[in-house]
């Protein structure tokens, strides 16, 4: 459970481009301690690389962006989520486009992916970032927050003027196990006006019903209705998830969020980077059985 991890074997995957609508390969890769987790644009000539990393989140705009040298990766927020859920810190992750398969618009298939890797645990200790002192960032009405807490904790609130969202609050206790069941599988979603509104800009080329719940003024259209009642909800702590995996770090803290979005989340993760006395950096064997045990899995972690 203290120890770091990665994939046991190269896995692959391919699908649709959100925003292009064009078929992308995805293959993650095992890598070394401390490795972290690193994109590679092998479509473009000498495969830039990009780290996962809140200092090179770009464009916040309907997902995370990361951009390094003039290079980007869009959509990396729900792979980062359940790279992060499943307690894998070292991943190379190769795409030949400029952004992350879309898949069903959730985490469900990358963690299908990675189970089907299998995990490895390397010989070095994972290492907490745990919050000292409370940081809150403010964007208008919406606002995210971090304190102190013995284990990661997302307590998330959203509010839509939509009769099938409303209010909607959830508090996910983070455990492996407490993912895969309760987070990966939810769903991003839009509104239809909406989704017409950004083909015709060019956008969500990729975008229909297979990857996203989709709302008319109404009700939701997707013929298999809602995975969860509270679908919406449950995914933005997966994209809450994946936005705060971008410090680099297993987290100790309590993240609260009121209609967060990308944006917030990647202002929280800077300024709690740059107040240092509010967090301190701590090797897994010095912390306590609460923080470190949550990293089970229903299947084996093989040792390399
Ligand atoms: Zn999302």
């Amino acid at each position: 459970m203290l120890y770091q991890r990665t994939l046991a074997k190269k896995v692959e995957v391919s699908g649709l481009g959100l925003h292009s609508g064009k078929k992308v390969s995805l293959s993650l890769h095992p890598a070394e301690a401390d490795f972290g987790i690193r994109f590679k644009r092998t479509d473009i000539i000498g495969s830039p690389i990009i780290k996962a990393d809140a200092c090179n989140v770009g464009a916040t705009e309907n997902a995370t962006t990361l951009v390094y040298q003039n290079v980007t990766i869009n959509t990396v927020e729900h792979l980062l989520a359940v790279l992060y859920g499943m307690g894998i810190n070292n991943a190379y992750c190769e795409v030949d486009g400029p952004e992350i398969p879309i898949m069903d618009g959730s985490g469900a298939s990358f963690i299908y992916m990675l189970k089907e890797a299998g995990i490895a645990g390397l010989n070095r200790f994972k290492k907490f970032l745990v919050i000292l002192d409370s940081v809150r960032v403010e964007f208008g009405d919406r606002w995210a927050q971090i304190e102190p807490s013995p284990r990661l904790v997302i307590d998330s609130s959203i509010e839509f003027a939509h009769p099938q969202i409303k209010k909607q609050q959830e508090v996910f206790d983070y455990t492996c196990e407490n993912f895969i069941a309760e987070i990966g599988r939810a769903r991003t979603f839009g509104m239809l006006r909406d989704v017409d509104m950004l083909k015709r800009k060019g956008l969500a080329r990729g975008g229909s019903l297979d990857n996203a719940i989709v709302l008319d003024d109404y009700k939701v259209i997707n013929t298999d209705g809602l995975r969860f009642h509270n679908e919406f909800v449950k995914h933005k702590i997966l994209d809450t998830l994946g936005d705060m995996s971008l410090l680099g770090y297993d987290l100790a803290g309590k993240i609260t969020t009121y209609k967060s979005g990308h944006h917030l989340n990647n202002l929280l993760c800077r300024k709690i980077l740059e107040n240092k006395e509010c967090y301190k950096i701590v090797p897994a064997n010095f912390l306590c059985p609460e923080t470190t045990n949550v990293f089970g899995l229903p299947w084996a972690v093989c040792q390399i």
